[in-house]
């Protein structure tokens, strides 16, 4: 069964064996080897649209109007807010999924869920069939370099790329009053080049916008990712019963902006453009490691 972007809320079936029905999981035409001009595609991008800031955050809603220019979008995001859950997904309970409308009136689904309980459900069969692109955000506030371990924006895109879909993670920096038009437009034509020239299996991008208006903006910059730099402190404090508590936080965290970096672009007025792959393998320490005595105890010389 397939949901419609306008589709009423399916009843309860049986289960949905994504991973085993090759039918539901039609490959992404966004994968380098099938992409090509979008004119000579033979029906629209089927794009997946989530966030981790929640259904009701208005970069959700800024991140469908801009996919939609593209092609067909679709959009389930976590009902709450989910901000820094990283890859969480939820196996030991069961997941809801409610049907929800956007402010502009559009269809969206809710999952109580992380964001990769949502990019899992939608590229397993939720909706009937696969998508060519996931596009997560937009975020409410950066994710630049040791931030993507954090978040569960960038998490959404992983996740999309471990099933073999191309995906793409948008964010914003926090200033003031929030104007997503040039992060709209930075989603827009990232998206088309994925959607147009492709991305290889374990390839995503992860796209940083500064808080500007589109005519202040610098342009793109194809950039590596950072440092962070961290400033969390653990807050003790007593609960009403006398019971302490604990609470990690702090004030933003800054960065080194060195040049080449996703920070040092974003402080200069620029869009990052990061490519990350999913082999986190530390290739530097590999050759190194076959000097270590890594042998079983009693093991014979
Ligand atoms: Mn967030």
């Amino acid at each position: 069964m397939s949901r419609q972007p306008s589709a009423a809320a399916r009843p309860g079936g049986g289960a949905r064996t994504g991973g085993d029905d090759p039918s539901l999981l039609d490959p992404s035409r966004a994968l380098r080897g099938s992409a090509r001009p979008l004119a000579e595609w033979t029906s629209r991008p089927r794009i997946l649209v989530t966030n981790d800031d929640g259904v009701e955050s208005s970069g959700l809603l800024a991140l469908a109007r801009a996919m939609r220019a593209l092609g067909d979008v679709w959009v389930i995001a976590p009902e709450t807010n989910q901000s820094t859950v990283g890859h969480m997904k939820t196996l030991m309970r069961p997941l809801r999924i409610r049907e929800r409308r956007l402010a502009d009136g559009s269809p969206a689904w809710a999952i109580d869920g992380s964001p990769t309980d949502a990019v899992s459900a939608a590229l397993l069969g939720f909706f009937g069939h696969g998508f060519d692109l996931v596009a997560s955000g937009i975020n409410h506030g950066n994710n630049l370099g040791d931030d993507v371990t954090y978040s569960g924006t960038v998490s959404a895109a992983m996740e999309a790329t471990i099933s073999g879909c191309p995906g793409l993670a948008v964010s914003q920096t926090l200033d003031g009053p929030v104007d997503w038009t040039l992060a709209e437009i930075a989603a827009r034509v990232v998206a088309r080049n994925i959607l147009e020239r492709g991305l290889d299996a374990g390839e995503l991008l992860n796209v940083n916008v500064p808080a500007l208006a589109p005519e202040a903006c610098g342009g793109f910059e194809i950039a590596r990712l950072g440092r962070r730099i961290y400033h969390d402190a653990l807050i003790e404090r007593t609960d009403p019963r006398g019971v302490p508590y604990y609470w990690i936080g702090g004030p933003p965290p800054a960065g080194v902006a060195a040049p080449g970096t996703d920070v040092h672009a974003v402080q200069a007025g620029l869009i990052s453009v990061t490519p990350i792959h999913l082999d986190l393998t530390a290739r530097a320490i590999l050759r190194r490691l076959r000097d270590w005595e890594l042998v079983m105890p009693g093991a014979a010389d």
